[in-house]
């Protein structure tokens, strides 16, 4: 099954009187659980791209399927609504609520789903205790550790059951043994049937994945599958 079909997708920025082409003719297709890396230089697009893949942005021009819903050319409460429902984020900056627990963090996402707070705590605590955090679930985000904060950032980030997983520079913001514990974390994520797509510039973060594009000028330079992901 598709989950994402961008065909033909251009964006341009206007500079004062300068159009930036950030996005020269973009089209690819990813499917149900694939685990998909986005690399590129600076400037090649790869945040561009991100922003139309999680409906943060729409394109100048092009068509863009997310989940059979056609998101090529939405109002931004629209855009807001199919975002809530069909992508989970992770940042690099984590992007918790200071003064909430991990709990709370987590369950947040579900506070307008309708589903009652003792079901929202149950999910939240199971999903929190497959990220290994069980033992963590009150502390507040200024009392975990920098590996331990992104990993409820993943648990919030999954808790609707988006249709994909879309991370930014995930691990950004760790040293190296950490960044591999997060990256083991993703190999899991996938393994239980996620779809996962990770922007990173960093080629040793990409090669986790079972497919690598890479951006060039705004264009699709290459996409390859990855014969050998790291575990
Ligand atoms: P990357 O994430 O790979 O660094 P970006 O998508 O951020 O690339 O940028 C692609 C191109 O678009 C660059 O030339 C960048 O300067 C330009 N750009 C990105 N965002 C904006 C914006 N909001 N306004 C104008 N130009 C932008
Ligand atoms: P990253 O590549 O880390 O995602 P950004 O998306 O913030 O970084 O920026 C990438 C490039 O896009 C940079 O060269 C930046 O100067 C440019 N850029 C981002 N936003 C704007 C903007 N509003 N106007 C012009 N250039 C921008």
């Amino acid at each position: 099954k598709q989950v994402i079909n961008l065909t033909d997708i251009v964006k341009n920025y206007k500079v004062g009187t300068q159009v930036v082409r950030a996005l020269r003719s973009v089209s690819l297709q990813i499917n149900e659980g694939e685990y998909v890396a986005i690399m590129g230089a600076s400037g090649s697009g790869k945040s561009t791209l991100m922003n139309i893949i999680g409906c943060l942005d729409t394109p100048t021009s092009g068509r863009y399927i997310l989940n059979s819903h056609d998101a090529s050319d939405l109002t931004d409460d629209q855009l807001a609504e199919i975002r809530n429902r069909e992508i989970g984020f992770v940042f690099q900056t984590f992007n918790l609520l200071p003064r909430s627990t991990a709990l709370d963090n987590v369950m947040l996402p579900l506070v307008y789903s309708g589903i009652k707070k003792q079901e929202r705590t149950e999910r939240a605590m199971e999903i929190l205790t497959n990220v290994g955090l069980a033992e963590r679930v009150d502390h507040k985000p200024n009392e975990l550790s920098g590996g331990q904060r992104q990993r409820v950032a993943v648990a919030r980030a999954l808790i609707n059951k988006p249709a994909i997983l879309l991370a930014d520079e995930p691990t950004g913001n760790l040293d190296s043994k950490i960044s591999e514990e997060i990256m083991q974390l993703f190999a899991e994520i996938h393994q239980q049937g996620n779809t996962l797509i990770v922007v990173t510039h960093e080629e040793d973060i990409a090669l986790h994945a079972h497919r690598i594009i890479r951006l060039k000028d705004g264009q699709v330079e290459s996409d390859e599958i990855n014969p050998n992901p790291v575990i």
